[in-house]
């Protein structure tokens, strides 16, 4: 917190500076920007006759009784009356001897609480008490604002009142627009949601549609857009190499393949094809669901890089998955005369050397890898087009490095995790997207059973009949977040008790702290059909692709997120056979949402219609995963509830850009201040 801030505040305190640094709290601007939770309605007195339960309120009214009860256990106890004649009792789970003084009895006190029905009969549950001294009523209703221990509502409201009566709060809207949208103005706005008047309710108060809230939502909103339509144009402006190729690779691909490509295929390809011809960088986004076929669409776009000069680098997100898209890319790739280099984890100092300096001279034209590739030691000697397999699963700073690699390359990011519209319009709206929305010919639905835990024998028959009829089955254990030693126990167990069911077959096991070379080993030899069974942790996950492969068991999928069930699922179906997907659960563990999860797991086959639901069943913030890649979302609006306004400042910002406006800039020095450091990524 600067000097000037501390001073007008009147903060000397090292320590509530730290904590208000918690709360985000650091200039005066910040201070503005914290609105409330919700209110509370102090601006009058509720008579002990009118309490209803669940409301909140403020009463007063005098002791006349205080007990310290023991059982069932230490509480302090008060009764409360005044003068229509109805009791209140206020109870303490902690005793104080302030509030032993405070509540002594023939006190008159100010309690304010919500009420319950307690056992002897209206009751609130750790009010705050005042003594009643007769000082006038609040006059607006009372901000509650987001807060950390240690830092006193009261504290807040003082802040930000001194911080609302120092700051310029100028409209950055242009005022034709402020009408035509008929918003408040800004500083109205502000000053209106700290401070509202008496007449509105609390209900009100927490209605997204109330005009205050909506200016608030639209200036997010429109910050967002301003912010990725100037990094769309930002990007325009680049210039970097066109990739035209000249299409005979493909055409030489295309002939090896034992399968034509689907229209949607051909559709997204030549979407690339288009961008790569330019000579600003394409960033593009392929969307597909779960075998879709995205990886040969892939291919080919490297193919038009390579055949333009230029290098291409593969990301995937694991070690397993590099491996996969190096096998396949072999397998495409070495018959056209293609040098495909695997900068893989498991390789000894001298091999890695190896590679990386057949990178650096352009001996190789497509490199595969993990995030690896992007570290400082990788240097290409032609980077053209940067291909990024489940980029949902990259980070923000390996996405940032990625980008610092090759001056202004093409990008390429494919996901399985579909976005659906409203985030495609908000979140990635500096992205263009291409959608592979059919699957290959000839798939068979994959069909979807909920078996309860106690049901495991038949289970394992049912594994039993699959493998007599030379087909395999993947077993996946689910991933432990809180501790990775039980994921192992569980998946080591797993194991082991399949093993011992199934003394005749031959299982595996894969698991996140193997080696990368024996997790690629396990998988060659379920690959090649020497296990019948592979048990899995969720390391499966993404990619792999196993044609034979036509049961999945998942463990505990009561504990597992919605769009990594549907990512597990993708990996059977992916022959011609019928398949099986069964769904393990604990009906004891069963909370409601994750009732909900398996309910539309199994109702739903589609992975876009699976994003939608877990959408609204999760909101954006743990949709997008904000959290782990760091990016700032959204405080105030909801690109889904608030589309109508996203749809608005999308076309607004774009007229404020083309006009030129220097509300522009104030608007988004306004709201995202520090934007460079995330933009563009
Ligand atoms: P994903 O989109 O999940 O990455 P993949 O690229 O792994 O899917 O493709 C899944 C499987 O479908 C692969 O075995 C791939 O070779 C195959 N495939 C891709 N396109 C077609 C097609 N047009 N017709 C038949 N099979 C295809
Ligand atoms: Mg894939």
């Amino acid at each position: 917190m600067d000097l000037n801030t501390q001073q007008i505040l009147h903060i000397s305190s090292d320590a509530m500076i730290s904590k208000l640094k918690k709360l985000h709290l650091e200039n005066l601007w910040d201070f503005v920007m914290h609105l409330p939770l919700r209110y509370e309605d102090n601006t009058h007195l509720t008579p002990l006759s009118d309490l209803r339960v669940g409301e909140r309120v403020l009463v007063e009214a005098t002791v006349t009784h205080q007990e310290i009860q023991n059982r069932p256990r230490r509480q302090l106890i008060a009764s409360l009356s005044d003068s229509s004649h109805h009791t209140l009792f206020i109870r303490f789970l902690h005793i104080y001897p302030n509030h032993l003084k405070l509540l002594a009895t023939g006190n008159r006190l100010r309690v304010a609480g919500e009420v319950r029905q307690g056992f002897y009969g209206f009751e609130m549950v750790h009010p705050t008490v005042h003594l009643a001294d007769g000082a006038a009523l609040a006059e607006h209703l009372t901000p509650v604002y987001p807060t950390v221990a240690g830092v006193h509502q009261n504290h807040l409201r003082r802040y930000i009142q001194y911080a609302l009566e120092q700051v310029e709060l100028t409209d950055t809207l242009p005022e034709n627009l402020l009408q035509s949208l008929k918003l408040p103005s800004f500083a109205d706005t502000v000053q209106f949601l700290h401070a509202p008047p008496p007449e509105y309710s609390l209900k009100q108060l927490n209605n997204g549609a109330l005009p205050a809230w909506q200016r608030l939502k639209f200036d997010e909103l429109l910050a967002q857009q301003l912010s990725m339509q100037l990094a769309r144009n930002e990007r325009a402006g680049q210039s970097t190499v066109a990739l035209k190729g000249n299409g005979k690779l493909i055409t030489a691909l295309e002939k090896q393949l034992p399968f034509a490509l689907t229209n949607a295929q051909k559709k997204s390809l030549h979407e690339i094809r288009q961008d790569l011809s330019q000579s600003h960088p394409m960033h593009r986004l392929l969307q597909g669901d779960v075998g879709s076929g995205k990886t040969i669409v892939a291919a080919m776009a490297a193919l038009i890089a390579v055949e333009s000069g230029f290098q291409v680098a593969l990301m995937a997100p694991t070690e397993i998955l590099a491996e996969q898209h190096f096998a396949k890319l072999q397998q495409w790739l070495t018959p056209l005369n293609i040098r495909i280099a695997h900068l893989s984890g498991s390789l000894k100092k001298k091999e890695k050397d190896q590679i990386k300096s057949i990178i650096a001279s352009g001996e190789a034209q497509i490199a595969v890898g993990t995030h690896a590739l992007f570290q400082k030691d990788v240097i290409f000697n032609q980077l053209g087009l940067v291909i990024v397999d489940e980029q949902h699963r990259f980070g923000v700073a390996q996405r940032l490095a990625l980008k610092n690699k090759g001056h202004y390359v093409h990008q390429l990011m494919m996901s399985a995790t579909p976005i659906p519209r409203s985030l495609a319009m908000g979140f990635f709206a500096d992205l263009d997207i291409s959608i592979i929305d059919e699957l290959p010919p000839g798939r068979q639905p994959i069909e979807t059973k909920l078996i309860r835990n106690e049901r495991r024998p038949a289970v394992e028959q049912f594994v039993r009949r699959t493998v007599s009829e030379g087909k395999q089955a993947y077993w996946v254990c689910p991933l432990i977040e809180e501790s990775e030693t039980l994921q192992l126990k569980t998946a080591t167990e797993t194991y082991e008790n399949l093993v011992h069911t199934f003394p005749d077959l031959k299982i595996g096991l894969v698991h996140g702290r193997m080696k990368p070379a024996e997790k690629n080993e396990v998988m060659a030899q379920f690959l090649s059909g020497c296990l019948n069974i592979l048990v899995a942790t969720t390391v499966i996950e993404v990619g792999v692709d196993v044609p034979n492969a036509v049961l999945m068991v998942i463990e505990h999928a009561e504990r597992m997120g919605l769009s990594q069930l549907h990512q597990l699922r993708g990996r059977v179906g992916r022959g011609g056979g019928e398949s099986t997907c069964i769904l393990l659960f604990d009906n004891d563990k069963l909370t409601e949402i994750a009732k909900s999860r398996l309910k539309i797991i199994y109702e739903n086959t589609d992975g876009f219609e699976i994003a939608r639901l877990d959408l609204n069943l999760r909101g954006p913030g743990e949709f997008l995963g904000a959290r782990q890649s760091g990016v700032p979302l959204l405080r105030f609006a909801n690109f889904q509830e608030d589309i109508h306004l996203l749809e608005h400042a999308q076309k607004i910002a774009t007229q404020m850009i083309e006009q030129n406006l220097p509300h522009v800039e104030q608007h988004l020095n306004r709201w995202l201040p520090q934007r460079d450091s995330y933009l563009g990524v």
